[in-house]
């Protein structure tokens, strides 16, 4: 037997309930604030990860998924989305200024990441993502903020809570990185990736996830005491609309995020009870990264939200999602060909009146038909025989209660159609 890849999962029939219900809450949620649906590939040219992302993030660096195409050309399987949606939208023109700015997009995807798995850490997963592209204000930050946080609250999430922090513009973090070489270089304890990391990025290493390095990062210098006026300015702006639009948030200096695209704001919702997977979903301002790609310079800002860790926190919260559709008519038959026609003919006339009907497409017997009414949950279930045909009525029981009735299915006659089929 073929086992499905490490890290990947199976979202099986009786469960998609779930993902339906919270992809419909997300798609509406984001119509509300103003943003649109776009859909871009799975994969890309591999450069265009290793200049967003950067060469010294973790992505980049050890996790993506990359191999030659049968032309020669790298290929990666994308690991998140902003670079796509950066890239299409400037290929597309959507930032030319033929487009409306600012242009606010979602999206709702699969990515790939090669990682260590556990529980909220896989290598295929999905993530719902949402980007502004065209403005440098804070009102943009906290509109996206409290977009972020009304989906949680839209799908009955409490125990979540909003970290934000400022990571400034590469003006100010040329001192920080300073101040961190200076900081870091005197520990001879940190992990190989992170004394590469020292030369290449320091910042890096606050995000690194070896206890070691950790315990040593509890008392590095915070960005918050180089940052400049303008981006200090920013953030203080940024916090006071949160608070105007009663957005909880703490402080939290030492989120740095994982990407080297982002600049100023930067943010995380943590779900507790998920254990370290806990954080739902991240996100920041990266005005540098259109020009990066080859576009013209538009600041924008964006999140991205893990599904998976979405659903393992809705669970953990204790939150149920309630399944609703369902089969509303089983209509089976005593096997003979015209009962068996008309059987189907039946489930026909009740699907064009936007009924939801499974009718029998198997020799089984009446018995085994009527357990099968039961185990996919109908709430209806009538059987065609002869005096059916005669009578030109069909008897519904009603699974729950036992009762049977004689329906008139939404005033249709079926006796034209018994005519028909004889
Ligand atoms: P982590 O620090 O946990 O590795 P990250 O910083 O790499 O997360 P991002 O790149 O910011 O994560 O991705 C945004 C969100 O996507 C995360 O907050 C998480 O919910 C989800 N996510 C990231 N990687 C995975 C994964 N391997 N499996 C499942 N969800 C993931
Ligand atoms: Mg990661």
């Amino acid at each position: 037997m073929i086992q499905r890849p490490k890290g990947t999962e199976d979202i099986l029939p009786f469960d998609v309930y779930k993902w339906q219900y919270v992809e419909k809450t997300l798609a509406e949620l984001a119509a509300r604030y103003g943003f649109n649906e776009m859909r871009f590939p799975v994969f890309e040219y591999t450069e265009l990860f290793a200049r967003s992302d950067g060469e010294s993030s973790d992505i980049v660096g050890k996790e993506m998924y990359t191999f030659n195409d049968r032309g020669g050309r790298s290929i990666t399987l994308r690991p998140e989305g902003t670079a796509g949606a950066v890239r299409a939208a400037i290929q597309n023109g959507l930032l030319s200024g033929n487009f409306p700015l600012p242009q606010k997009i979602w999206y709702n995807i699969t990515a790939y990441r090669y990682e260590n798995v556990q529980k909220g850490r896989l290598r295929e997963f999905h993530q719902f993502g949402a980007e502004v592209f065209g403005s440098e204000s804070p009102y943009a930050d906290a509109e996206l903020i409290s977009f972020a946080s009304q989906i949680f609250k839209n799908l009955g999430l409490r125990d979540i809570n909003l970290e934000i922090n400022s990571i400034g513009c590469s003006k100010c973090r040329d001192n920080y990185a300073e101040a961190l070489r200076e900081y870091f270089g005197q520990f001879d304890e940190l992990c190989d990736t992170c004394k590469t990391r020292l030369k290449i990025n320091p910042m890096r290493i606050l995000d690194c996830k070896s206890p070691v390095c950790k315990k040593i990062a509890e008392d590095a210098p915070i960005i918050l005491d180089y940052i400049c006026d303008e981006c200090k300015n920013h953030f203080d702006d940024l916090k006071s609309i949160l608070g105007l639009l009663g957005v909880d948030y703490t402080v939290n200096p030492r989120i740095v995020r994982g990407l080297d695209y982002y600049t100023k704001t930067v943010f995380e919702f943590i779900a507790n009870g998920v254990g370290t997977q806990g954080t739902v979903l991240g996100g920041g301002r990266y005005d540098g990264l259109v020009e990066e790609i080859g576009g013209k310079h538009t600041p924008a800002l964006g999140f991205a939200m893990g599904i998976e860790r979405l659903l393992l926190a809705m669970t953990e919260q204790g939150i149920s999602v309630s399944q609703s559709g369902g089969t509303e008519y089983y209509i089976g038959d005593t096997g003979g060909k015209k009962e068996h026609e008309m059987a189907m003919l039946t489930a026909s006339i009740l699907r064009v009146n936007h009924c939801t009907v499974q009718t029998n497409v198997t020799e089984k017997s009446v018995k085994a038909q009527m357990k099968y009414a039961d185990k996919i949950g109908a709430k209806f279930a009538g059987i065609i025989g002869e005096s059916e045909l005669a009578s030109g009525q069909i008897k519904l029981k009603n699974m729950k209660t036992g009762e049977e009735v004689i329906k008139n299915f939404k005033g249709t006659d079926f006796k034209w159609l018994i005519q028909w089929v004889k």
